[in-house]
């Protein structure tokens, strides 16, 4: 007997951060179709930046890192279903298949798998904790919480994860020591001056940074770099993460690093949309929160047919050793990198055009730093803002 599919009007396959801020916009559009969130955790969605700051530190109830509440999905009409994953999309049907046998119809459908760390791939490579889930993050604190007070740990990676863990765990009495095969904190990304300053606040809190150096391998108890030794309690990794596309790929969709989208994160096929760290929107994937929420919902406005703003340049946020930082814009190049008001704030220049902001301390706000980055303001404008 054939089972008739269960039918979505808009599926949101991944329950990320992005689904819920498609599903949520959809609702204040005053969209009244049904909406179903079909993500392969067990949890219902949650935002995965307290993973490696609070949650790291303390033993917070997984209610504390909640996209929404429990109650919202059923005040607002949409349905989630966790722990299924979806296995294939037949475009021509419009249907999505669950890996348990299930069909869901739909009439629209946004694709927002996220992305999964990396595997270390070195001998002993599985020996290094990972950073992705909320399973993760537990398993994380649970090897902090059996650490001997004083204990050192081997973080592999000085890009955001690493930056952060590393301070976290020194925050509570761990010894950690940053191993990153570039030759400055941030893979070099975010240019020397941020870095120097970066390397000088984590060694101040007590992290010991190897850098220009790869770990060649691990074992049950340390890293090696070559014949170098590394003794650790436990190690952790974070080297990066890959865009979950194989959905994409499967149902053969635009795909490059990650599922090609124009600017209103339409993919190559008509009733299909893609959001968040998996897509690669108008050129450029980001995997970071704020472009993932604004993803969700430009999807749900270009659903709905509705004008979709321009994209804003990104905006990521994140600690070293309990300080904020945020970064604004994500310029391949530029000329000079100068501190400005008291060190606080690093503008990176074009000539006299800042081209991307370092903001230390959250001395200026984000909104004001994008807004500059995007109308290409000069460094006078830069300062005037500054002492307003
Ligand atoms: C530890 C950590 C700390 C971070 N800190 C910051 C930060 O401080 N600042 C910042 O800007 N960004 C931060 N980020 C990045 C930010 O969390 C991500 O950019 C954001 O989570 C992306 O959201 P998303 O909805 O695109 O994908 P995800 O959050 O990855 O969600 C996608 C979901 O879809 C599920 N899924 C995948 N395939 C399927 C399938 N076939 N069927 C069903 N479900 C599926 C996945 O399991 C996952 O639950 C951090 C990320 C991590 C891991």
């Amino acid at each position: 007997m054939d089972v008739q599919p269960q039918r979505a009007d808009v599926l949101l396959v991944g329950g990320g951060v992005a689904s819920v801020r498609c599903a949520r916009t959809l609702r204040r559009h005053g969209f009244t179709g049904s909406v179903l969130i079909v993500g392969d955790e067990d949890h219902a969605p949650y935002n995965r930046p307290p993973l490696s700051k609070e949650l790291l530190r303390d033993d917070l109830a997984d209610e504390l890192v909640l996209a929404e509440p429990e109650r919202w999905y059923g005040r607002r009409a949409v349905d989630l279903l966790t722990g299924r994953r979806v296995t294939t999309i037949d475009t021509d049907a419009r249907e999505a298949m669950l890996d348990n046998g299930g069909r869901i119809a739909f009439g629209q459908c946004l694709l927002a798998t996220g992305a999964e760390a990396r595997a270390l791939p070195i001998e002993g490579g599985a020996h290094a904790l990972l950073l992705r889930t909320l399973e993760d993050a537990r398993r994380l604190r649970a090897a902090v919480v059996a650490a001997d007070a004083g204990a050192a740990v081997t973080v592999i990676g000085g890009g955001f994860i690493g930056v952060e863990v590393a301070s976290g765990l020194a925050a509570v009495g761990l010894r950690p020591t940053i191993v990153e095969m570039a030759s400055d904190l941030w893979g070099g990304l975010l240019g020397a001056k941020l870095a120097d300053w970066g390397a000088a606040h984590l060694i101040d809190a007590g992290v010991a940074l190897c850098r220009g150096v790869a770990v060649t391998r691990l074992d049950e108890e340390s890293a090696w770099i070559g014949d170098e030794r590394l003794p650790h309690a436990f190690v952790v990794a974070g080297i990066g993460v890959r865009p979950r596309v194989e959905l994409a790929v499967d149902a053969e969709l635009e795909v490059g690093d990650g599922i090609v989208t124009d600017a209103d994160q339409r993919t190559s096929h008509p009733a299909i949309w893609a959001a968040g760290d998996v897509a690669r929107v108008d050129g450029r994937r980001v995997e970071h929160w704020h472009a993932a929420r604004d993803a969700g919902e430009r999807a749900a406005r270009s659903m709905l047919s509705l004008p979709v703003p321009p994209l804003r340049v990104p905006w990521v946020f994140s600690e070293v050793a309990g300080i904020a930082l945020d970064i604004i814009g994500q310029a391949d190049t530029w000329e000079e990198e100068r501190w400005m008001r008291d060190a606080s704030v690093l503008a990176y220049l074009d000539g006299q055009q800042v081209v991307q902001l370092a903001i230390i301390g959250s001395v200026l706000s984000p909104d004001t730093a994008r807004d500059l980055v995007e109308a290409g303001a000069s460094v006078h404008e830069l300062e005037d803002a500054l002492q307003s």
